[in-house]
């Protein structure tokens, strides 16, 4: 892996050798800058001339994949893990605060109208992702002299990710047509807990993979339980309560999907702003699955970048 080098004025200038670079730091006409990446400052004046570098962005939702190419070598790479409990976090803050409301504390100001959103708002989870994907862009363009942006942004599909047969008038039908939800759900369970088949109780509307451990509000992830079964049931999946059957019913979840594509926008928007917009290019790629092959961005070098990853970088 070669060292990033940073000419006097700080400008990035192309990657070097490390021997050239252990000679220049023995030579002193260089020192050392960062570590990781390893980063090095000339301390004498050099042309300047550099190749350009492009970037190459696979975004995604639990992980973004980044490499930097020149013409003819990738000089850069990296896997970003993106963070995944900012939810939990933020109902965490939340609880702190319900907690200091009631306590005798010292006088603040009152907060009212401070709920605005302006435009392109995303919730607070996926604008985490946006800004996690682009400091690790700005990152690579402090140590090297980037002069693209290839963004992958994945387009998908979430009706034919559940149907692949799906045409015309179908996308418009969905599985809830002509049924109120708790109809169908009765409907779909036969009108007894789906857990210990009582009829003729109450029920309850219950989640198969709980809210709390991510699970959605999709009907497919809804089942019935009568209220000690609800109760015992507690946290925990439908597998973990012993009803394997009861948790092939819930669909493969299309959060990821979402993300993705609820990010997309804003990412590009950020790199067009940073970068400017004649610097930054979009790939659409269709995607049916999230797991589908997922960079296409440099067809040469992702097999390589995925499978020659060391340790993934860090944690943004
Ligand atoms: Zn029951």
């Amino acid at each position: 892996m070669k060292g990033f080098v940073l000419s006097r004025s700080g400008e990035p200038l192309m990657p070097t050798t490390p021997r050239r670079a252990r000679l220049w730091l023995k030579a002193g006409k260089a020192r050392v800058l960062h570590r990781d990446p390893f980063t090095i400052q000339l301390s004498f004046e050099t042309t300047g001339y550099t190749q350009p570098v492009t970037v190459g962005v696979d975004t995604g939702s639990q992980t973004v994949g980044i490499a930097a190419i020149t013409k003819s070598e990738v000089v850069y790479q990296a896997e970003v893990y993106l963070c995944t409990d900012i939810t939990k976090n933020l109902l965490q803050r939340r609880q702190y605060r319900r907690n200091r409301r009631s306590r005798k504390t010292r006088y603040r100001p009152r907060r009212f109208a401070n709920r605005r959103r302006s435009p392109g708002w995303l919730p607070p989870s996926l604008w985490a992702k946006v800004e996690a994907t682009v400091k690790a862009v700005r990152l690579v363009a402090s140590v090297l002299p980037v002069y693209q942006i290839k963004v992958e942004v994945g387009s998908f599909d979430t009706q034919r990710m559940q149907n692949p047969e799906i045409s015309g008038l179908e996308y418009h039908q969905g599985q809830l047509q002509g049924y109120h939800l708790r109809e169908y759900l009765l409907q779909k369970w036969q009108r007894c807990c789906s857990y210990c088949g009582a009829s003729g109780l109450q029920l309850q509307i219950e989640h198969i993979v709980p809210k709390a451990r991510g699970g959605s509000d999709r009907a497919s992830n809804l089942a019935l339980a009568c209220l000690p079964c609800n109760l015992r049931k507690g946290n925990q999946t439908a597998v973990e309560f012993g009803f394997p059957q009861v948790q092939a019913h819930a669909q493969a979840p299309l959060k990821d999907a979402t993300h993705v594509s609820s990010v997309k926008t804003a990412v590009v928007q950020q790199f067009r702003d940073l970068f400017g917009p004649d610097q930054v290019t979009i790939t659409m790629a269709m995607k049916r699955s999230t797991s589908a092959s997922r960079c296409s961005t440099f067809p040469n070098h992702t097999s390589m970048m995925r499978s020659r990853l060391p340790a993934p970088l860090e944690k943004w």
